[in-house]
């Protein structure tokens, strides 16, 4: 057997724009007979067109060679025709004239008659004698195609050089075209280099099948030799028990890389960080201030300081403000104290929209900090008077119509608090008629609890706890019970903050998720516990941050604890990426208890504060997936089916509410404001 193609040792290198480089190839070595087909598969971007670009001479390798007939290829040439996936033809051009265009170009040396005899050959051999008076844009996908293998053929390269020819055309056309190019190439004893992803295409057409590793540094992995008889017939080869070993070789073969690869990505996000240095010079501001309120919740943030993936991705100096409440952090954004801050879920769209008179802040929020974590606890008084859940609760409330039932919130736009109103409304119980609702810091409420000044609150941990163990209260329901999952702490950043430095915005949430990867794994909990303890972040003693955090969760001190594995929940189920369909129920939610209108253009709203973009940049630099399906109902304790798609018709359907405002929030640079105002009262 005759060597035609001698690829020698080659390296591909390219250099990037930041000063490194990119080893594509590493090392490929391969002899490619005369005759011989071979097809080079392995998964997109490990390296298949750069290889067959280099055979092609449209690119050169950076270390050794590719010789061809006992000469080195440094340019393109008619001796090495390319069939690409997009047939390339020219569209001013028939069939016949794209196939004479080169033959006419490279035969110069054959008298016009026996060229016109070539091309008229071509255009039977691929079947398009009906054709060939048509333009690229009168024929199909395969028709496009058979031109750009006559045109290649026709010249009578010594390689036909195939770069996953067949893979923008339907199954049917597809086997077609594989069974005609095989016949051709037996015919005329062409040597062909096919890139395919399509093992069952690999294995009908080639010799030989090169199957190449994961990039950077790709390299050949494996090789399998394809036995099957000539000329084959499709049905011959996919009956032969040897079929199935075969096409098992390969699959496991790509499994394997695809495994390798998602390995591989871990370690080089890990790699890419040493550099802090360098990271630095990667974002526009390496000082960010960024703002929260001490509580469990706060861990990702403290976790990515303490910790270095601040650091890691350039971020030097983040300064870390605790602010008593949550107000205090809204207005740290508003007047620019602050650059970006832990916010309760539904903090960036109500500080959007602008509430309780205040000039609206437009805030960007691009990720979820930590998802459940709250429990509404009631007074050791109901416990003592049998109360144990939300309808003893209702029967208590009528029986002392003439005594005040106030509960605690932290902020009228929690997701905390949205729920408790939710719950309150669900069991009867109307949460502006029949009781009063006050703000107050969670340890006031706790304090105010024990005095027996409110009967209820809701909070994160630790203030459910706190209660519990001095028996000054007993938790009827932690929000695990009333809808699993839901976003409770999201990272908000003004919007100005974000259109200016776009770079650290995605360092910044890139340390961050990595930090809420740290704060699931239940082994570095103990850490993080002692971390959150300290005077400078929650003050708290140890002890009390444990309950629902790494121990077992105490309901009252009648109730033996349980343990909660997601009620802390930072990064599992892709809980870091923010869902619109839980702003939706957000918006439906605030205009219900009349916080906020119900935006009649909350479409573009949630376009502009869920930036679904920039996430998913961060989580692909993570090798992460970048989004999750967000038109899934959502489904509440109650059995209510929530449909993101449809807010308008959920309101018409809530009973216990607020008058109910529906109007167009003006979305002009740089800040939003009102215009037209139309009222609509819900029955
Ligand atoms: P495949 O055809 O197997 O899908 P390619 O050969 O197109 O993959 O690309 C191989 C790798 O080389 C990819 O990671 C790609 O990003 C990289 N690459 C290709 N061209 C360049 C270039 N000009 N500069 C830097 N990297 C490149
Ligand atoms: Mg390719």
């Amino acid at each position: 057997m005759t060597i035609l193609v001698d690829i020698d040792h080659i390296d591909k290198i390219y250099p990037l724009k930041n000063g490194g480089e990119y080893v594509a190839l590493r090392n490929v070595d391969l002899k490619i007979n005369q005759g011989e087909f071979v097809s080079l598969i392995g998964h997109s971007g490990c390296g298949k067109s750069t290889l067959l670009n280099i055979i092609a001479g449209f690119e050169q390798a950076s270390i050794g060679g590719v010789v061809l007939s006992g000469k080195l290829i440094t340019a393109p040439g008619p001796d090495r025709m390319m069939v690409f996936q997009n047939y390339s033809l020219l569209p001013w051009l028939t069939v016949r004239q794209n196939i004479a265009l080169a033959v006419n170009k490279v035969m110069t040396d054959l008298p016009a008659e026996e060229r016109k005899e070539i091309i008229e050959k071509h255009i039977d051999l691929v079947g398009l004698r009906a054709a060939a008076e048509k333009r690229p844009s009168q024929l199909s996908g395969g028709m496009k195609q058979r031109t750009a293998i006559a045109r290649a053929l026709a010249i009578r390269p010594q390689v036909l050089l195939l770069d996953e020819p067949f893979g923008a055309l339907d199954a049917l056309t597809r086997g077609n075209l594989q069974e005609q190019l095989m016949a051709i190439c037996e015919e005329y004893k062409t040597t062909c280099v096919m890139v395919t992803h399509d093992v069952d295409e690999a294995l009908l057409l080639s010799d030989r099948v090169i199957m190449l590793t994961n990039g950077p540094e790709a390299h050949i992995g494996q090789i399998l030799n394809v036995e099957f008889t000539r000329p084959r017939k499709r049905m011959e080869v996919v009956n032969d028990p040897k079929y199935y070993v075969n096409r098992g070789e390969i699959i496991t073969f790509l499994n394997q890389q695809k495994r390798d690869k998602r390995r591989k990505r871990k370690v080089e996000v890990e790699k890419m960080a040493v550099p802090a240095i360098a990271a630095v010079r990667l974002v526009e501001k390496s000082v960010v201030t960024l703002g929260y309120v001490p509580t469990t919740d706060a861990a990702p943030l403290i976790v990515a300081k303490e910790k270095g993936f601040f650091a890691k991705y350039g971020l030097t100096q983040v300064e870390l403000i605790a602010d008593s409440s949550w107000q205090t952090i809204a207005d740290g954004l508003a007047n620019q104290r602050l650059d970006c801050a832990q916010l309760l879920a539904g903090m960036p769209l109500a500080m959007t929209i602008g509430v309780d008179r205040r000039r609206p802040t437009p805030i960007v929020t691009a990720m979820v900090l930590a998802r459940n974590g709250n429990a509404i606890t009631l007074s050791k008084k109901l416990y003592d008077d049998g109360v144990r859940d939300l309808q003893g609760l209702k029967e208590a409330i009528e029986a002392t119509p003439e005594l005040p039932h106030s509960f605690g919130l932290v902020d009228n736009v929690s997701m905390g608090s949205l729920l408790t109103r939710y719950w309150l409304a669900s069991g009867g119980i109307d949460p502006d008629q029949d009781i009063s609702l006050s703000l107050m810091s969670s340890a006031e409420m706790k304090n105010q609890l024990s005095k027996g000044f409110i009967d209820g609150y809701l909070a994160s941990e630790p203030w459910n706890s706190a209660a519990v163990k001095d028996n000054t209260g007993f938790v009827v329901a932690t929000d695990l019970e009333i809808w699993d999952g839901h976003q409770n702490k999201v990272l908000g950043v003004r919007e100005n903050w974000a259109q200016e430095n776009p770079k650290t915005h995605v360092a910044l949430i890139k340390a961050l998720i990595e930090a809420c990867e740290y704060c699931d794994d239940r082994r570095n909990r103990e850490e993080i516990v002692q971390m959150l303890a300290r005077p400078d972040y929650l003050n708290l003693p140890a002890a009390q941050l444990r309950p629902g955090f790494i121990e077992p969760f105490q309901r009252s001190q009648d109730q033996a604890p349980e343990l909660l594995l997601r009620f802390n929940q930072y990064y599992v189920e892709q809980s870091t990426c923010p869902r619109r369909s839980e702003a939706v129920w957000i918006l439906t939610q605030m205009a219900r208890w009349g916080i906020t209108p119900f935006p009649k253009n909350w479409v573009e709203l949630l376009e502009r504060v869920y930036s679904r973009e920039i996430y998913g940049k961060a989580a692909r630099e993570l090798g992460l997936q970048d989004g999750v399906d967000d038109h899934t109902l959502v489904k509440l304790f109650d059995g209510v089916l929530f449909n993101p798609d449809d807010p308008l018709s959920y309101l018409d359907s809530v009973t216990i509410h607020r008058e109910i405002c529906i109007e167009e929030i003006a979305i002009d640079e740089p800040v939003l404001k009102r215009t037209s105002r139309s009222l609509k009262t819900a029955a």
